[in-house]
């Protein structure tokens, strides 16, 4: 029987760099054996994503029968009106066959696989530099409203106490630096 794969949960407050360092740690030359969890949400493409690949987009009503039919391993209100969650088809098959996978969840999600999951799950938590440095990024990204970006300053915070509830932690100062701090961590998991 093949060696069941492991589980990379990244989290982190929004526009830490999350997106940006799974992208890079993806990326040949140097890409770890991860293949990315689509997550499913109900919130609208932003210019440049594409439905498969960066989200399952789906109405609420969708996202709703998916959740009632069992399909997800976790699932979030991250913002209001705004659902984001975890398809088992997503991670079991993928594991079962020997595949690593990696999630880009919210902190809440990430606790939630850590504790199905366990010793096969690690959790990676992306500190910002500074809230401030955190508000500058999101609006030099320039891809949300202002009140949405005030709404996730807002709750990066409370984001940010949970930092102590995972496994590993990296600051996203320097980028080549965080990515080679987040890559040692992730190498040493899968070699666990
Ligand atoms: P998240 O996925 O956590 O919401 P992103 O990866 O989209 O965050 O990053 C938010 C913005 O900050 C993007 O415009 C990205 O290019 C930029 N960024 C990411 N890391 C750094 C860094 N170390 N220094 C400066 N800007 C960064
Ligand atoms: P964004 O709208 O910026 O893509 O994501 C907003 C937040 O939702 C981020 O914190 C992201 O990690 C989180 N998120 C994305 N997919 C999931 C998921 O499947 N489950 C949970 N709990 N959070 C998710």
């Amino acid at each position: 029987m093949n060696k069941q794969g492991k589980i990379v949960v990244l989290s982190a407050p929004s526009g830490c760099g999350k997106s940006t360092i799974i992208g890079r740690l993806l990326q040949e030359p140097d890409a770890l054996p991860l293949q990315f969890s689509v997550s499913a949400t109900n919130r609208s493409p932003r210019p440049g994503e594409t439905d498969g690949v960066s989200y399952h987009f789906l109405s609420t009503e969708q996202f709703r029968d998916a959740v009632r039919a069992g399909e997800f391993i976790e699932w979030e209100e991250v913002y209001p009106g705004r659902y984001y969650g975890t398809l088992r088809s997503e991670i079991d098959s993928k594991i079962a066959a020997g595949h690593n996978v990696v999630l880009d969840v919210d902190v809440k999600g990430a606790l939630s696989v850590k504790r199905i999951y366990g010793p096969q799950a690690l959790t990676l938590f992306i500190q910002p530099p500074s809230v401030q440095e955190l508000r500058r990024r999101l609006e030099a990204r320039a891809t949300d409203a202002p009140e949405v970006i005030d709404q996730r300053v807002g709750k990066a915070e409370y984001e940010l106490s949970f930092a102590p509830q995972f496994d590993e932690s990296v600051v996203n100062d320097h980028l080549d630096t965080a990515v080679e701090e987040a890559r040692t961590i992730i190498t040493n998991h899968l070699n666990s």
